[in-house]
């Protein structure tokens, strides 16, 4: 019984150590586990910092060339701004100043441009390069000239970045320029001489970019540019001053020739004044003999005769005319002829003068009517000087109008001058002598010229009145269909 009962109690005590152990080993196998999971939960932080590491020295990275940009933006438009506030060739590379490219991080630059007389490089700018330096510098480019001409001419930049085509070139800026970081580019300005940019430096923690590259680029674009500025700017100056220079020497010349023109004008007026003076007193006497030998006081004339006196007669009415029109031409040109202006009724002297006409006009058939409101009908004129004007001009109108015609006279208020016109409906003036009918003696050449009397002189005393009272004359026509004079006097009051 008693083994029986130790025997259960050894069974129970068995199966509980059994349960026992199974319930560790149980535990055991979960902590294996659960230790696992957080080794790799451990290696996966591990590498998540690694990640967080990495990132945090890109975005350093990043941040830097940022910066490194932004900077480098910064100090381009700088320079562009002090490049371009110079409109002197010489200028602009003064304006170039050092500090400007150690921000972009170069201490040593050399401009040279290409001088077209010389055929060589010149040095334009040295910035960094001391004296035996600078000088070997100077006659390599010269010995080079052509790999550089060629560079400009392709307009390439070359860096010692460049590519496998260019890495020959490359070595060989670098030794003549004596640095291994450097960029070159070339300048070409639209006018005058090309030539080319290099920055170096001999900071080897620097490592050149596509950007530097394209940064330097546009540096030279820049220099290029305000070389053209330049240029355009002395080339407009230069053609401003010698258009200065030559409107100087053409008025000088005009008014030598002005001063000539005028003591011209002035003997041709002496001229004709002392001439026509000396033919009035002969054609006087002529007149007067012919008249009174018509008058048959001195006896009794052959028909033959009396018809050729009478034709002296005439004619001497004719000349003694011109001579007095001339005369009047000459006094008025010379300030003579003093206008009596006064205020004068425009209707007066135009009923005046169409009474003094009204036998040709009757004769022709030819209407003349008159417009003259009465806001218009007051002139500040010598009333006799203006009766002139018009007797001369509807004259003319008479004489170039075929029978049946009409003439007519409008006045109206114009910019405070009076303005006349005087129509009709003649046979017109061609266009190239509108202007010439004012001159002396200008007569159209055309079938009514050649069977009517006439001097030329007319106009020519017209337009002198005119002018003389303030006032302008034109014509405007139509061939075949008419001419409008118009002219303008000054109003009263
Ligand atoms: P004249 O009448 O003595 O020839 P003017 O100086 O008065 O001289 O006129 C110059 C010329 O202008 C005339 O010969 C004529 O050819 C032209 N002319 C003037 N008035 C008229 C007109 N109303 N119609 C056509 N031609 C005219």
């Amino acid at each position: 019984m008693i083994e029986y009962i130790l025997a259960t109690i050894i069974a129970v005590v068995a199966i509980s150590l059994a349960l026992i152990i199974a319930d560790k080993m149980d535990r055991i196998k979960k902590l294996h586990a659960q230790i696992d999971h957080l080794k790799t939960s451990l290696d996966e932080m591990d590498e998540q910092a690694k990640l967080i590491v990495r990132t945090d020295l890109e975005l350093n990275k990043t941040q830097e060339e940022l910066d490194k940009k932004v900077t480098s933006l910064y100090t381009l438009q700088k320079l562009s701004r002090a490049i371009s506030t110079t409109l002197e060739e010489n200028q602009i590379f003064r304006m170039i100043d050092p500090a400007y490219l150690k921000d972009l991080g170069f201490e040593k630059s050399c401009i040279f441009l290409f001088n077209e007389e010389a055929r060589d490089f010149h040095l334009v700018l040295n910035i960094g390069y001391l004296g035996e330096d600078i000088r070997n510098i100077e006659s390599q480019v010269s010995r080079d000239k052509e790999t550089y001409l060629e560079l400009t001419r392709a307009n390439k930049t070359v860096s010692a970045i460049s590519g496998a085509g260019l890495a020959a070139l490359a070595r060989k800026i670098a030794e003549t320029f004596k640095t291994s970081s450097f960029i070159l580019s070339p300048i070409t300005p639209k006018e005058g001489n090309t030539g080319f940019l290099i920055v170096g430096t001999d900071n080897t923690d620097i490592n050149l970019t596509a950007g530097d590259e394209e940064l330097i680029t546009i540096v030279a674009n820049q220099i290029g540019q305000a070389l053209d500025n330049a240029r355009l700017f002395e080339k407009t100056w230069r053609a401003q001053q010698d258009l200065e220079k030559k409107v100087d020497e053409r008025t000088r010349e005009l008014k030598v020739a002005f001063e000539e023109v005028k003591l011209i004008s002035k003997r041709k007026t002496d001229f004709i004044s002392a001439v026509s003076h000396e033919l009035r007193t002969p054609l006087t006497s002529i007149k007067g003999y012919a008249s009174i030998l018509l008058t048959g006081k001195l006896g009794d004339l052959p028909e033959d005769i009396r018809l050729r006196l009478e034709k002296i007669n005439r004619h001497s009415d004719e000349l003694t005319h011109m001579v007095n029109d001339l005369l009047d031409i000459a006094r008025i040109e010379s300030g003579r002829v003093i206008m009596k202006r006064e205020q004068n009724n425009l209707k007066d002297i135009v009923i005046q003068v169409a009474d003094l006409l009204s036998v040709q006009l009757k004769e022709k058939q030819l209407g003349l009517s008159y417009d003259i409101p009465a806001e218009a009908n007051t002139v500040f004129v010598d009333a006799s000087q203006v009766s002139r004007v018009l007797i001369n001009i509807v004259g003319n109108a008479l004489k170039f109008t075929p029978p049946k015609g009409e003439i007519s006279i409008r006045c109206a208020k114009k910019d405070g001058m009076i303005q006349i016109d005087i129509s009709d409906t003649g046979c017109g003036i061609p266009e190239e002598a509108r202007e010439a009918i004012f001159e002396e003696f200008y007569r159209v050449d055309n079938s009514i010229n050649q069977e009517a009397k006439g001097t030329g002189l007319g106009l020519s005393l017209v337009k002198r009145i005119i002018e003389a009272h303030g006032g302008k004359i034109w014509v405007k026509s139509t061939i075949g269909a008419g001419s409008t004079f118009s002219f303008t006097l000054p109003q009263a009051g």
